[in-house]
């Protein structure tokens, strides 16, 4: 009794010092969500503002490598918590692969277990005074993103689709959920929006297109930006460049802009 006692205070302690947290999530899996999220910490950290990522994504925890810190091992700080891994100077990760010794084993912990592990990296990590906390949620509107959202009380849920139909309908659910939850949603982001053909230039809407903000608009959510497929974000990714890092110039990084100005200042 007296260690769960402990456990809330010091999460109440940890949640105290951070701003914003903000769950980002999605109706189904392999929409570029923990794409999005680990780019959208990258942009906010690059407009000075001390970010702090959880990669709690626990069956595919790829974020260490998209932000090319693959490899750390988590270590305690003198105070005995666990310090986060450093991606720049003003952000720092938390992620379920830097307790894995071989990346290439998956997570096959149970239920309690797992939610031990989420707890802790509340609890026990110096996250210090953080000014959002980004958080990248399993996918879905099951029991474990309905858990996490209950371990971590966010201050606001970003939804991540893309313009496919399927995709659209599991985020109405996700819509749904988050309001279920008393979660205040901050927006909409529609991803893989379009590709621009690298031969002929022209559009080609694999995925549809213009789905997300007319679902963001039925649903009286915001929509925040449409991101479009680009080859470059899987390339950079697997080379551990996050695409907001010095691609200024594309219009991936502007929409990344885009969405972040509206983050940060909701319009
Ligand atoms: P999720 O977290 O929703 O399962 P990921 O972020 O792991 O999805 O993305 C799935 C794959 O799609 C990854 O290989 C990623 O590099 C790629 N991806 C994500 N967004 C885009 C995009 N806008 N253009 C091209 N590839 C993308």
């Amino acid at each position: 009794m007296k260690e769960n006692n402990d456990e809330k205070q010091r999460i109440a302690a940890a949640l105290n010092r951070i701003k914003n947290r903000l769950l980002v999530f999605s109706g189904k899996g392999g929409v570029g969500k923990s794409t999005v999220a680990a780019n959208l910490a990258f942009g906010l950290s690059k407009k000075d503002l001390e970010i702090g990522l959880l990669d709690i994504d626990i069956h595919g925890p790829n974020m260490a490598k998209m932000l090319g810190v693959e490899g750390k091992m988590l270590e305690p700080d003198s105070e005995g918590r666990i310090r986060p891994i450093p991606v720049n100077d003003n952000l720092i990760l938390i992620s379920m692969a830097f307790l894995l010794e071989d990346n290439t084993m998956p997570v096959i912990w149970r239920g309690p277990m797992k939610m031990k592990v989420i707890t802790q990296f509340i609890s026990d990590v110096a996250w210090g005074d953080l000014d959002w906390l980004i958080i990248d949620s399993p996918p879905g509107t099951g029991d474990e993103p309905l858990s996490i959202a209950q371990l971590i009380p966010a201050t606001g849920a970003l939804i991540v689709t893309t313009p496919q139909e399927v995709s659209l309908l599991d985020s109405r659910k996700a819509i749904n959920f988050a309001r279920r939850l008393g979660l205040p949603i901050v927006g909409i982001v529609e991803n893989m929006s379009g590709l621009k053909c690298p031969h002929c230039s022209r559009d080609i809407d694999l995925f549809g297109a213009g789905g997300g903000e007319r679902m963001a608009a039925e649903m009286d959510t915001l929509f925040l930006g449409r991101i479009p497929i680009d080859p470059k974000i899987v390339e950079l990714g697997d080379k551990g460049v996050p695409i907001a890092d010095g691609h200024g110039d594309s219009a991936v990084a502007r929409a990344y802009e885009q969405i972040i100005s509206r983050i940060v200042l909701p319009v």
